[in-house]
């Protein structure tokens, strides 16, 4: 039995927070962990931003929902699951991604988890595990699956190491240069080709 793990952001849709920013014009939105290494600062810097311009829960998903997947993301993700059971292995938060999952049909997906207060405020954060991604194909793997990865970014090197195939998709070539144990592809139709390579099943495109 196979399991497909998928990144979400810069595979299947944007990068939520930049483009969130971009469209609310806050442009201290676009701060990221380059910017401020410390996750738990930047995570409580978001939050107080967030609190500063009124934006509660309700606001940010009304800004999310007119956001799209990326082009072509909902055609493959449909390719995928006929072929895969797929989990979607997210650092995002449910809160967040919903509306982008709505027009992904809604598959499986593991992330995190913000709370909210009654006036739909958001006041914390709880993310689900540490490396969350590379414990999710270790759990996997206890359950007898094969695991083939693919994703973009650093935070996704782990969960690659781990799974018996991993794949690079959309990565900048500093990524692809550090991790040339990877193969690396750029659209979805490569990236069908990876998985049916990699697959230990006899798949067709
Ligand atoms: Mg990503």
């Amino acid at each position: 039995m196979e399991i497909a793990c998928l990144d979400l952001e810069g595979v299947l849709v944007p990068e939520i927070w930049i483009k969130f920013a971009e469209k609310t014009g806050i442009e201290e939105l676009k701060a990221t962990t380059r910017d401020i290494p410390d996750y738990d600062v930047l995570m409580k810097q978001r939050l107080d931003i967030l609190a500063k311009h009124g934006l509660g829960l309700n606001e940010i998903q009304e800004v999310i929902a007119t956001l799209a997947p990326l082009e072509g993301a909902r055609e493959f993700i449909d390719w995928l699951r006929e072929r895969f059971q797929v989990v979607i292995l997210s650092d995002t938060f449910y809160e967040f991604s919903q509306p982008l999952m709505a027009q992904l049909g809604f598959p499986t997906l593991l992330c995190h988890r913000l709370e909210t207060d009654e006036s739909g405020k958001v006041v914390n954060y709880h993310l689900r595990q540490k490396d969350p991604k590379r414990q999710s194909v270790i759990a996997f793997h206890s359950l007898y699956y094969r695991v083939i990865a693919a994703g973009d970014s650093y935070n996704d090197t782990t969960m690659l190491a781990e799974a018996d195939a991993g794949i690079l998709f959309h990565s900048p070539q500093n990524v692809i240069d550090e991790f040339p144990q990877f193969p690396a592809v750029q659209t979805f139709e490569d990236l069908k080709k990876e998985f049916i390579k990699a697959s230990n099943r006899d798949l067709a495109l």
